[in-house]
């Protein structure tokens, strides 16, 4: 850790660190939680605080601890004036590796609250909160050994030119110099000052005289620059000017220019405002009129980009009814969960930035988690042009610089809020008012490794313990959240027990109507001779477009509509010889792709089964929607997003701008085009197969079909021109195709409750899965059986016990069920086979502690036969 430079920075850790007396006692003791993520380290070590640290560290801090033979990060989870070891036997903390600490006592607890919840280590849950960036590196140092016996210590001031007595040769003189100096070195340095002093050092080393430490690192470095300030007042300055030889005229204008701008300045700022060297500055600052020093500066993803200043527009009536709950909710600090039920296009934008607004006047803070997918400019635009530089932006796209000095803005309190995607819940404010959540509905929000957590249950355990309200917004709210609004679609009355508060935007903003839907049946298109992926219909809209110079969104989802190669002589289909999914076709680079294991092979040119030539590739990928579209509409200008066009930095950025400034007549894409979108001349939105999410082995497919197709839907006519979409389907008749053609919520809403009644799924009851997997079946059935039967077992002792417990007149029933254990939807994946037991349970059980203690009985066999066990509670991918 760098002690110097941090005066600057003094009173921020104050109001970060807890105060350090409990009474009179100092807290010389941290409990620390090691970055080793295994049931025996799932607990907190004892280690003493030393004095010259006590003042950096506070509960949140990272650290470097002695951990047996090794130095490893962990994080501060407790301070305390006492400690049950006999102080004889504790170790000391050996760093400090931040000046602020990057998480609070709060996030602490978060952390918690996880590794119960998700069923996880507490390392795993405080390691998803920080950015990667944050991530321990560990690396070898050399050191001078403690007692180096030989040595004549007289501490030189520099590295050069110092005196040092020492009994060895000239060479081990220079080398412990100046590994003293540096105090610890890594082997890297050492051979770039001493090229041929390799078998030294090893002798050395050997000898004891240095030795080797391990030290925890950063991947990421705050980025420095340097920076040059005047030494003296203006008139002192002037006055050394003057005594300048005459044809130092660069030194005089630099001195010129500090005397009447004092504040410090770029190096390379300074360099090219007055078209000066590095050395004019250096002499300068040599005779002590300049100061030049290093200064931590952030990496701006946003620099140099202008953000047009907006004020709060006025609100329509139904915005206002919106907000007035949100607004009394946070001028009480009372903690509460607002389910913001609003069609597309119903300004619910507004109501957030009008909420935060009134959050950040009560000198709060506020976060907004997006589905990354739609952290579009356009969204960010929207938030720095009403908060400007109070805003921090969290997402994928940013470097990991970038996003690391995002992330310590917070820290600093240089930014009030903070919009990003799902890890942005865990961004380190202390006086939170506020948590937005925009598409609450998105799977994105769910994390699929682990911690396994989703942000919506993240973003309320953080509210309620700041006091903070908590708004969830969609056009299509997912059904869990509309259930615990209380409310059946179709009786209009609230439930006062309910978890969350209903609010309804049903209209667009200036009485802007929905746009009118038509559903294409594909297989009437077939009868009539059309084999197009274009439907007559869709056809001539496109062209009238193309007439009228509006633009069109054309949505192709490609999940499930893989693009797979397939025999027409006998059905042959290329699959991956190490997970049962068949190959994507990547037309780019001519090969075939496991999605699961990145497996990647060249085209067969033969059929791998019976020799046939007709094998091809099927399904249809953006790439042959664009070649039709340039086959059917000549000269027709596609702008195409998917995967493949995106993968570059900025390249989304770019690709939507280009679209916004009208620079193509058609955006083409997977479910990046379906969301968030606000492009005042489109027109047409054409979805060319609505059905292929529709068969996939979910439970959701239903409900995931029908967001999709109100989200995209909505992207048409926002503003004055009316707009019109185009459904194009196998299945017209299915009520969740039939309902979203009609932006009828309630209606898809009815249907739906009424399948998941029938089937027992949420939210009628609560999930968890849990999956294993092995290398051999009989293996894999044998441990799933027995942890079926353990977990049924632990259900009925705690059962019994809850029952006893029970006041006679209580009459909840409990209800636990294990379903499996099965083979998985993908039953291998890289040569290991899966199977997934599912449970079904409600609120009240503790599924979570007794799926922990069920897994604890089988640590032994996941050691010795290396079985995996990945639980996963509320998944939203059962596969
Ligand atoms: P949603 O997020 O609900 O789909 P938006 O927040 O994107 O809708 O709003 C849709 C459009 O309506 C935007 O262009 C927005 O600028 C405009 N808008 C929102 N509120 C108002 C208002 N009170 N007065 C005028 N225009 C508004
Ligand atoms: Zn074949
Ligand atoms: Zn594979």
């Amino acid at each position: 850790m760098a002690k110097d430079g941090a005066s600057g920075y003094a009173d921020l850790y104050e109001s970060s660190l807890l105060p350090l007396d409990e009474g009179n006692e100092p807290n010389v003791y941290a409990q620390v939680i090691v970055d080793v993520p295994a049931k025996q380290t799932n607990r907190p070590f004892d280690y003493v605080v030393p004095e010259e640290l006590r003042a950096w560290i506070g509960i949140g801090s990272r650290v470097g601890v002695p951990f047996g033979p090794r130095t490893l990060q962990g994080f501060v989870v407790g301070l305390s004036a006492k400690s049950d070891m006999a102080a004889g036997k504790l170790k000391k903390i050996e760093q400090v590796l931040d000046l602020v600490p990057p998480l609070n006592p709060e996030l602490v607890q978060l952390a918690d609250w996880m590794s119960r919840t998700y069923v996880c280590h507490e390392i795993t849950a405080l390691q998803a909160m920080i950015p990667g960036a944050l991530k321990a590196k560990y690396e070898k140092m050399i050191a001078v050994a403690d007692r180096p016996e030989r040595i004549d210590s007289r501490q030189p001031s520099d590295g050069e030119g110092q005196t040092m007595l020492f009994a060895g040769s000239a060479e081990e003189d220079a080398i412990v110099a100046f590994v003293r100096q540096k105090s610890a070195v890594s082997t890297e340095a050492m051979l770039n000052r001493f090229p041929d002093s390799g078998p030294l050092l090893k002798h050395m080393l050997e000898q004891g005289t240095l030795v080797e430490v391990q030290t925890v690192k950063d991947r990421l470095q705050a980025k420095r620059i340097l920076y040059v300030e005047p030494a003296a007042e203006a008139e002192a300055l002037l006055e050394h000017s003057r005594s300048l030889p005459s044809n130092a005229k660069r030194q005089m204008e630099v001195l010129a220019y500090f005397s009447e701008n004092p504040e410090p300045v770029p190096l390379s700022e300074l360099s090219e405002k007055l078209n000066v060297g590095a050395g004019t500055v250096k002499g300068l600052a040599e005779k002590g009129w300049l100061t030049v020093r290093e200064r931590e500066v952030f990496r701006d993803p946003y620099e140099g980009r202008k953000f047009d200043r907006t004020s709060p527009l006025p609100l329509t009536e139904q915005q206002r009814e919106a907000l007035d709950p949100i607004s009394s909710s946070l001028d009480k600090k009372e903690h509460n969960v607002f389910l913001l039920h609003g069609v597309t296009g119903s300004g619910k934008t507004e109501v957030y930035l009008q909420a935060i607004q009134q959050c950040l006047d009560q000198g709060r803070e506020a976060i907004v988690l997006v589905p990354e997918i739609s952290l579009t400019p356009q969204m960010v635009e929207r938030f720095k042009g009403r908060f400007g530089d109070a805003v921090a932006v969290m997402h994928s796209r940013l470097s990991q610089g970038e996003r690391y000095d995002e992330w310590r803005k917070i820290g600093l309190k240089r930014v009030s809020v903070v919009i990003g995607a799902r890890s942005a819940v865990f961004a380190p404010f202390a006086n939170l008012g506020l948590i937005i959540i925009d598409e609450e509905h998105e799977s994105s929000y769910k994390q699929e490794e682990s911690p396994k957590y989703h942000a919506r249950d993240v973003a309320i355990q953080r509210a309620s313990r700041h006091g903070a309200a908590v708004v969830l917004g969609s056009a299509t709210p997912s059904l869990e959240s509309f259930a615990r609004t209380g409310m059946r679609s179709s009786d209009g009355a609230g439930n006062e027990a309910a978890p969350y508060r209903l609010l309804t935007m049903a209209d667009r903003v200036e009485g802007r109507p929905l746009p009118a839907v038509h559903i294409v049946d594909l297989r009437e298109e077939l009868k009539e001779g059309n084999r197009s992926m274009f439907s007559r219909g869709l056809y001539k809209a496109i062209e009238e477009r193309l007439h009228k110079k509006e633009q069109t969104v054309l949505l192709l989802n490609r999940r499930g509509y893989s693009t797979f190669v397939m025999c027409r002589s006998c059905g042959f289909v290329v699959q991956c010889p190490h997970c049962d999914i068949s190959l994507t076709y990547h037309q780019v680079s001519r090969s075939m792709r496991c999605h699961y294991c990145g497996l990647s092979q060249p085209e067969p040119k033969t059929c791998p089964s019976c020799d046939s030539e007709h094998i091809r590739y099927f399904g249809t990928g953006t790439q042959r929607v664009e070649e039709e579209l340039g086959k059917l509409f000549p000269g027709i200008r596609v702008i195409r997003m998917d995967v493949d066009t995106t993968s570059e930095k900025g390249s989304h950025e770019r690709l939507l701008t280009r679209f916004r400034n009208k620079q193509a007549d058609v955006l083409l894409g997977t479910q990046m085009v379906a969301k968030g979108l606000d492009f005042p001349d489109v027109t047409l939105v054409g979805v060319i197969a609505a059905d292929t999410v529709l068969h996939l082995p979910d439970f959701r497919a239903a409900e995931k079909t029908f967001q999709l197709l109100t989200q995209v839907a909505g992207r048409a006519g926002r503003h004055k021109l009316p707009g019109e979409v185009f459904i194009q389907t196998y299945t017209p008749d299915h009520y969740s195709i039939v309902t979203a053609s009609g932006h009828d919520y309630k209606a898809f809403l009815d249907n739906e409750l009424e399948m998941r009644k029938m089937r027992g799924y949420p939210p009628y009851c609560e999930l968890a899965l849990v999956t294993f997997s092995h290398e051999q079946v009989p293996m894999l059935v044998r441990a799933g059986e027995s942890f079926v039967a353990r977990l049924k077992d632990s259900w009925q002792r705690s059962r019994h016990k809850t029952e006893a417990d029970r006041s006679p007149y209580d009459a909840s029933t409990s209800y636990f069920e294990v379903y499996g254990p099965v083979a998985s939807p993908i039953p291998r994946i890289k040569d290991r086979y899966r199977f997934q037991c599912m449970v079904k349970y409600r609120v009240g059980v503790d599924v979570s502690g007794m799926l922990t203690e069920t897994a604890a009985a089988f640590d032994e066999t996941v050691r010795q036969e290396k079985l995996l066990i990945s639980i996963d509670v509320n998944p939203q991918v059962l596969m």
